[in-house]
């Protein structure tokens, strides 16, 4: 995914204690597709190190309806997800990888990377999903690109739910610790949970946590999060308790929740880039405009996307 519209980004709020604040993620349209963008959010730009969330779908796509063109990005992991659907991944490091639901898409992109998402062809049902992007720390942003495809991830039973460990360590509530495969450069964690009933999650009580309904409602600590919100959670929980609450979908729910420890650093974001500063985004945007190597070239029939200078540059 590709966000056109992130703006520059001042210090963060920091979790002040064991919080619990419901709001309602912004929609946007990437491309043909309709978006819940649940981060970034104004005084709440990160998450842990996750600093974007778009929840896509359902859509039904007429065909090549989700293709996003190649583009650039730096000092971020891209982290996709599906429900249903399947997408077709390639990028400037040769990689070419269809992803379905239940895998799990990790692009790190470092010093620089493009990519491009496109229909994969043939029947896949309407896409649903999420990507999310995690901040890099200072020790691995300027470092290689690099790509991993996971087609299988742990799972941890909690009580009447299922969660599926994307990334990360799940803290050992009893059921025995999930830990998932996927790089990490922070101390970040991502799961997916299946809710049929009421179940209990545990947490690691240092972490800050953000909840998304995929599908159905969403009972947490009895507070109802409808789809197209987001729950935001600060430090201090060692378990959550969960439950479906629609009266829809069977009496079960999907929700992602996505934590971590508070990233240290304020990051600044400007369309596909994570960085630091202007004069870092302002550089990395020439170079992708004047197709230097340093984002190297996506095989893709797609035509690189290109858009105009930062505001604070094109003066
Ligand atoms: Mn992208």
């Amino acid at each position: 995914m590709t966000s056109r519209a992130a703006e520059p980004v001042a210090a963060d709020d920091h979790p002040t204690g064991a919080e619990l604040e419901i709001s309602e993620s912004r929609t946007a349209q990437v491309g043909a597709l309709p978006v819940r963008r649940a981060l970034p959010r104004r005084g709440r730009r990160t998450v842990g190190a996750w600093c974007f969330l778009d929840h896509m779908g359902p859509a039904d796509l007429a065909p090549g309806g989700l293709d996003i063109a190649p583009h650039p990005h730096i000092g971020l992991q891209t982290v996709t997800w599906l429900v249903s659907g399947a997408v077709l991944h390639r990028d400037s490091l040769g990689t070419e990888q269809v992803i379905r639901p239940g895998q799990l898409n990790l692009m790190t992109a470092g010093h620089g990377v493009a990519h491009s998402e496109e229909d994969p062809g043939g029947a896949t049902g309407p896409l649903h999903g999420v990507q999310l992007w995690v901040a890099q720390p200072a020790a691995t942003r300027n470092g290689a690109p690099a790509f991993e495809h996971h087609p299988e991830l742990p799972q941890a039973e909690l009580g009447q739910g299922t969660a599926t460990v994307l990334v990360g360590r799940l803290a050992d509530g009893g059921a025995g610790a999930a830990a998932s495969p996927a790089r990490r450069d922070t101390d970040h964690l991502g799961v997916e949970l299946d809710l049929r009933g009421p179940s209990t999650l545990p947490l690691e009580p240092g972490h800050e946590h953000t909840l998304v309904p995929l599908s159905g409602a969403v009972a947490v600590e009895g507070r109802v999060v409808e789809p197209g919100h987001l729950v935001y959670l600060g430090t201090g929980r060692d378990e959550l308790g969960l439950a479906p609450a629609g009266s829809g979908s069977g009496g079960a729910a999907r929700a992602i929740l996505v934590g971590g420890a508070p990233f240290p650093e304020p990051v600044l974001m400007w369309w596909n880039y994570v960085a630091r500063t202007r004069d870092e985004i302002t550089a990395a945007h020439q170079e992708w405009t004047g197709r230097t190597d340093r984002f190297g070239t996506v095989r893709s029939p797609l035509p690189p996307i290109d858009v105009g200078l930062p505001p604070w540059a094109s003066g």
